[in-house]
Order: structure tokens, then C-alpha cells, then sequence
């Protein structure tokens, strides 16, 4: 228990840091001398802090919908906590290697949002409730190239099917981990019946979760691995961390038998120990495959007519749209004619496949233009706003 104790002490500590931080940069209600601050759960960071570090590393965020209860899970220390345990067992399994962190003034810099959309409206999107975090944390800015963002969000539902959710590039790609607290997996105990971590050393299921799912946005399991199973798993053996199967998952170990994703080398197969994620970097450190994304610039408007699809490759466009008010989204086609792909309401996204050559158009309900956007090699992202 005292351990408990300790860890909440340097978390607040960490908070009152924090709080300095924001109020120096205007706007926060709290008083100008930070030492006697009672930490209470207004006092937080809302965007990304400066970064002690450069590099790729995690920037971790407390999520909750437009009707979501705050439990102030980023400034008691509960994240905190939590983050610090997934890590702290990687290192023993590594023999202390860890994840970078985004930190900001030696804390890990965590950041509140509160989104626009409703718990059932996101509720609503199943097992798409992690692609819908990611492109609304885009529109508001969590779209740095360097980052992977771990999302402890708390909401999720009966339509939520699950504690947790990742991209998986190449096939899925993508920037957002993210942990449902209120999931309703079907066949298991609902997701809030999870409790956190309580000690650095005893990570429990959220803690193997949220690993899991960045280990998955980093790329692994990867298919060209021996044992890999169902979109990112192994089979071999229960106790695995990326363990699928049957059998209850009871993870504690990094890749059994070091044969699939970590100090595997397996050949033409990406490996964990090669991340560019790691702390220390290893020797020649990889991104996650298909890394860095792009952030599309529009085409301007007034250059439609000129435009048409033509031969090209493949690629993806991450379609976001950043008003509050519904989108269509259109193809324009070998002839330049739009071709009518999908209304997008407010804070809404999907991933199209489309060609590097391929010029798409985002308009407003009226149909009048709002941006023209054409893929890059890597994924895109695709943002409309408002003119
Ligand atoms: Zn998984």
C-alpha cells in the first residue's frame, strides 16, 4: 500500500508542474502561484505539452465523449500509474528496454479531451470506435508524424465489443491505440469491471491491453511471422501478450519463445527489438511500417475543372471531416466527374483506397468545395474545414 502512496505522491507532484505549464500560457483560472495548488480535476493539460524529447514516442490522452463523465483519470495519477506499469513490465521482459514516452518536464505528459461527439453516437460505431478516436483527435490536432496516441477513453458501450482497439499497418494503418474502459466484450466481464493498476509492478488486464494495442499500431504481430494468427496474434501459447485463441488470455510474457515478433529475426519480417519506439533505440531503428503519414495539402477549389484521375499507385487517403456540419466526399474520375463516395457527419472519417494520381473533392451539404485533395506514397490525411 505504501508503495500506492509514493507513486500518487509523484504523480501530483507531476501535475503541479503541469498546471505551472498551462497557466503561464494564459487562459487557465488557476492563481499564479502553482506551489499551494490543491490538485482538482480542472486543473490539467488540453493540448500536447512541449516535448522533452524528439523522436517517435507515445503521447498519452484521457478521452471522453460530449457526455461522458470526467473521473479525472489523468490528474489523480490512475494513467499515470498505468502507463508507468505496461512500461515497467516491458523493460523485465526486454531486460530494460521500454517504449519512448512523451514526456513534458519529466512527467508523462498527459492530455484531457472532451469530445464532440456523444458516448452512443461513438458507441454506435462497434468495433470502428478506434478509427472514429483517431479521426476526430486529428481535427483537433493530434496528428503529429512522430507520435503514436494511446487513448484511455472513457466510454464505449453494449455496441462495444471489446477493452481495446489498434491500427495494425500495413493493412490497417493508422496512429491511434486505444483502450474502450466501458467496452461490453461479449462472452467476458465488461471492460469497467478491469481495475487498474494499483503498483508499478503489477500491471493487471487494462495494463496488458493498452500494450497490446500499441504493439499492434507498431505493426506487430506481423503476418510474416510463424505463428501469427487472426490480424496481429500469435496462437502458440496463451501467456503471450499478443496471444488470440481459444484460451483465456493470461498474458505475461513478450513473444514466447522469441520466435515471431521480438529478437525473432525472422527473415523479411519487421521485429520489435528494431523499433524506432524503443528506449534506448536500437542500432538502426524502423518506423511502423508505412510511417510517417501525411498531412494532405488542399489543391484550391477554383482548379476542379482541370482536374481528373489518371494512372498511378496505390495508396490510402484518411478522409476527415473537421466542421460540424455534414460532408460528401466525391471522386473525380477519369473524366474528371465527381463520383459520390460517402457523407461524412461532423468529426466523421474513413479510409478510402485510391491512387497517388487520384484527385478527390470534400464538400459541404450544398455541394460547394471545400478543399481537393490528392494522395501522397504514404497514407494521407485528408481534412476538410470550413471556408
Ligand atoms: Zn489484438
Amino acid at each position: 500500500m505504501r508503495k500506492i502512496e509514493v507513486g500518487k505522491t509523484i504523480q501530483l507532484i507531476a501535475n503541479l508542474g503541469l498546471i505551472a505549464l498551462v497557466s503561464s500560457c494564459g487562459g487557465s483560472s488557476s492563481s499564479g502561484s502553482s506551489q499551494n495548488v490543491v490538485v482538482v480535476a480542472s486543473d490539467r493539460a488540453v493540448s500536447d505539452l512541449a516535448d522533452d524529447q524528439s523522436g517517435y514516442q507515445i503521447h498519452v490522452l484521457y478521452v471522453v465523449a460530449s457526455d461522458g463523465m470526467d473521473r479525472a483519470l489523468d490528474t489523480d495519477g490512475t494513467i499515470a500509474l498505468s502507463v508507468e506499469s505496461w512500461n515497467a513490465w516491458l523493460s523485465t521482459q526486454t531486460g530494460g528496454i521500454d517504449l519512448r514516452l512523451d514526456t513534458a518536464n519529466g512527467a508523462l505528459d498527459i492530455t484531457f479531451v472532451r469530445l464532440n461527439r456523444s458516448d452512443a453516437q461513438m458507441n454506435a460505431y462497434g468495433g470502428q470506435l478506434r478509427d472514429q478516436l483517431e479521426t476526430e483527435l486529428a481535427t483537433k490536432g493530434f496528428d503529429v508524424s512522430n507520435k503514436l496516441y494511446l487513448v484511455y477513453y472513457d466510454g464505449g458501450g453494449a455496441q462495444t465489443p471489446s477493452c481495446g482497439g489498434g491500427a495494425y499497418p500495413p493493412s490497417l494503418p493508422g496512429t491511434v491505440a486505444a483502450l474502450y474502459l466501458n467496452g461490453m466484450p461479449s462472452g467476458s466481464a465488461p471492460c469497467s469491471t478491469n481495475p487498474f493498476a494499483t503498483a508499478v509492478d503489477s500491471p493487471g488486464y487494462i495494463e496488458f491491453v493498452g500494450i497490446h494495442e500499441v504493439m499492434h499500431v507498431l505493426g506487430f504481430v506481423p503476418s510474416c511471422s510463424p505463428n501469427e494468427t487472426a490480424a496481429g496474434h500469435v496462437l502458440d501459447d496463451n501467456i503471450d501478450v499478443m496471444y488470440a485463441g481459444p484460451l483465456a488470455w493470461n498474458p505475461t510474457v513478450l513473444d514466447v519463445n522469441r520466435d515471431d515478433y521480438y529478437e525473432a529475426n525472422a527473415p523479411n519480417c519487421i521485429d520489435f527489438a528494431d523499433s524506432a519506439f524503443l528506449s534506448p533505440l536500437p542500432a538502426t531503428p524502423q518506423p511502423p511500417p508505412g510511417w510517417p503519414y501525411e498531412m494532405l495539402s488542399t489543391i484550391s477549389c477554383a482548379d476542379e475543372a482541370l482536374l481528373q484521375s489518371t494512372a498511378g499507385d496505390r495508396t490510402r487517403i484518411q478522409f476527415i471531416n473537421g466542421t460540424d456540419a455534414p460532408v460528401n466526399v466525391y471522386w473525380l474520375d477519369f473524366s474528371g466527374t465527381r463520383q459520390f463516395r460517402r457523407t461524412l457527419g461532423p468529426y466523421e472519417g474513413f479510409l478510402a483506397r485510391t491512387f497517388t494520381t487520384h484527385p478527390w473533392v470534400i464538400t459541404d451539404e450544398t455541394n460547394q468545395c471545400l478543399g481537393i485533395f490528392m494522395g501522397s506514397a504514404n497514407m494521407g490525411r485528408a481534412i476538410a474545414r470550413s471556408n
